[in-house]
């Protein structure tokens, strides 16, 4: 499956990372983690993005972290329109990674509070689209 798949839009179908996509459809969020000195990234990168090594594996992301911060786009960038209203939102997790998404559709707004426990799972769009999406824990 190419990169093409990813997301709400996508624009570019080849790249290194583009297993990242199959593991979405199976179900898993993975980042990269460096062969040679163990840095970890998310979203995945295709070298490290610490010693700039090429030697790069996946690993499963955690599941459970907290809300650093949100944000409801009553606006959306172009391309994204059709999807307005949607809340972005910013998960930090223990080992200090990041990940940023949206969170679920059905996300009652009024219990979302920074610093709340979330967990991320994967997200597949009516049109077949995959992505991943913040819930509430
Ligand atoms: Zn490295």
């Amino acid at each position: 499956m190419g990169f093409e798949k990813f997301g709400r839009r996508s624009f570019m179908a080849a790249t290194k990372v583009a297993p990242f996509v199959d593991f979405l459809a199976e179900g898993k969020i993975m980042g990269s983690v460096c062969r040679d000195c163990g840095a970890k990234a998310f979203p995945p990168r295709s070298d490290c993005v610490a010693c700039l090594s090429p030697n790069v594996d996946w690993f499963e992301m955690p599941n459970k972290g907290t809300l650093a911060t949100f944000s409801t786009l009553q606006y959306a960038p172009v391309g994204f329109e059709a999807d307005a209203p949607y809340t972005l939102g910013l998960v930090e997790f223990p080992d200090g990674l990041k990940l940023f998404a949206r969170l679920a559709e059905d996300t009652n707004l009024d219990d979302v509070k920074v610093g709340m426990d979330v967990t991320v799972r994967t997200k597949e769009y009516d049109d077949g689209q995959l992505s991943f999406e913040i819930v509430k824990a």
